[in-house]
């Protein structure tokens, strides 16, 4: 089994059989292949890459499964040959046969493998007339994002939200920036614990900034 094709790449294919798929494009590979083939054109390559073409159009067409559909990779196949027809054209007139390959630099001396030029083995972008690059590359299918089956790993409290405590015997709100419970020193741990819950009780109750006093609410005070 080849694997299925996920992206077309018209440099995956020799210019005949891009010319016999941009024609048969909207075919299924069992209508596109009856009758003899033009010499040139691989009978599995476009098996596979219209095999894969009508599986997804099927799949939008009845399950609404979005694709790239057909224009995208006319529009690639159609620059794709413009493009090799431009680059021998100026092979014929001593530039390189594969400019994409190149890059050139503000002198306009020419090196292979530059920064931003296609590998050797692929022809995947074009040049543009102003010097930038064109991709012929089409992704089929949009890559979903994968979710997180356990959820995300929430850090540990960053707040500098706190209730803290003076030691005149108030506790205060750092978000309202006052002391919202008091207690005698002398009546001792009671006092001190019936202070410090009313200061939760004010993190519950609060009318304002509600997540971030929710957020220190259970986060232990002295
Ligand atoms: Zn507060």
């Amino acid at each position: 089994m080849p694997p299925t094709v996920e992206v077309f790449e018209p440099a995956d294919y020799s210019l005949e059989e891009l010319a016999f798929m941009r024609e048969h494009l909207r075919e299924t590979p069992n209508v596109a292949l009856h009758g003899k083939l033009p010499s040139g054109v691989n009978p599995v390559a476009i098996k596979r890459a219209l095999g894969r073409f009508s599986e997804l159009h099927e799949l939008a067409e009845v399950k609404q499964v979005p694709w790239a559909g057909y224009e995208p990779i006319e529009d690639a196949i159609d620059r794709f040959i413009a493009f090799q027809e431009k680059c021998m054209e100026g092979q014929a007139s001593g530039e390189p046969r594969h400019p994409s390959q190149q890059t050139w630099d503000s002198m306009g001396n020419m090196s292979k493998g530059g920064i931003g030029s296609d590998a050797s083995e692929k022809v995947r972008s074009e040049l543009l007339p102003d010097g930038s690059r064109r991709t012929f590359t089409v992704p089929l299918v949009a890559v979903a994002k994968k979710s997180r089956m356990w959820g995300i790993k929430v850090p540990g409290q960053t707040t500098p939200d706190a209730i803290t405590f003076n030691p005149n015997g108030t506790y205060e709100c750092s978000i309202c920036k006052k002391a919202v419970s008091s207690f005698d020193l002398a009546k001792g741990t009671r006092a001190r614990n019936k202070a410090r819950s009313d200061a939760r009780t004010h993190c519950a109750k609060a009318k304002t900034e509600l997540q971030r006093h929710r957020a220190i609410m259970n986060v232990p005070v002295e």
